[in-house]
């Protein structure tokens, strides 16, 4: 299977026609070689419309939410950006092309393991990761150009807002288990926080002090 040309039908056919047009953006997706966060048995459909599965009943997010979601960023290069829910990695490789830094964070330890790994294998230098609850952000490297979350939660934890930068976006999915909003939220330069609801979506639950308490359906 050439990787390559399925990459690139994947950005055309799922990406570029649902309107994300972020040059930035498509060029990462297109340098990230999607098919290394699946296990070998998945790669012949790492490049398809859908989520799949990255065990730990954990999921490697569908391609165009990936992309939505850092175009909803709004980035320029350069921040400093927390990702919660590092999961296969993926989503942080995308955005460790497109920022100066990523932190991120997992709570399950073998899939950041796994990631990490790839992430060497990709020479990825402007990533930490960290095994932990990401419900209470990361507060020793706060505050940060952009938070992105990739598990959804009941409520927005206040942590995330505490720990963002004046004009920085939080992107979060925020709803029941089974069905949720993908939330914008930005800080205000008077302190207010502007909310808009982006998109329909489905996220495995966040779990933690300030999410779900367990993975239970
Ligand atoms: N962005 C990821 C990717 O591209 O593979 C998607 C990851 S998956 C949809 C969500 C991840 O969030 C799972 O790996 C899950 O273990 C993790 N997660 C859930 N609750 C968490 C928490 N409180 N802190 C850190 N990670 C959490």
């Amino acid at each position: 299977m050439d990787y390559a040309v399925a990459r690139r039908r994947m950005v055309e056919s799922q990406i570029v026609r649902r309107n994300i047009t972020d040059k930035a953006v498509l060029d990462a997706l297109l340098r990230t070689p999607r098919h290394l966060f699946v296990d070998e048995g998945f790669r012949p459909h790492a490049y398809s419309d859908a989520s799949l599965p990255i065990g730990e009943k954990q999921t490697i997010s569908q391609p165009f939410m990936v992309a939505a979601m850092t175009a909803a960023l709004g980035l320029r290069g350069g921040e400093r950006i927390l990702e919660i829910g590092t999961g296969s990695g993926y989503q942080t490789a995308i955005l460790s092309l497109l920022v100066s830094r990523v932190y991120t964070i997992e709570r399950i330890s073998s899939l950041a393991s796994r990631a990490r790994r790839v992430f060497d294998q990709l020479r990825l230098t402007n990533v930490n990761l960290k095994v932990g609850d990401g419900t209470v952000g990361w507060k020793d490297h706060a505050p940060f150009d952009g938070i992105i979350v990739t598990a959804g939660g009941p409520d927005v934890p206040t942590e995330f807002l505490d720990q963002l930068a004046v004009g920085a976006p939080l992107v979060v999915p925020v709803g029941p288990r089974d069905q949720q909003k993908l939330l914008r939220i930005v800080r205000t330069e008077d302190g207010t926080f502007s909310r808009e609801e982006l998109m329909d979506c489905r996220f495995v639950p966040l779990i933690g002090e300030k999410g779900w308490l367990n993975d239970n359906a």
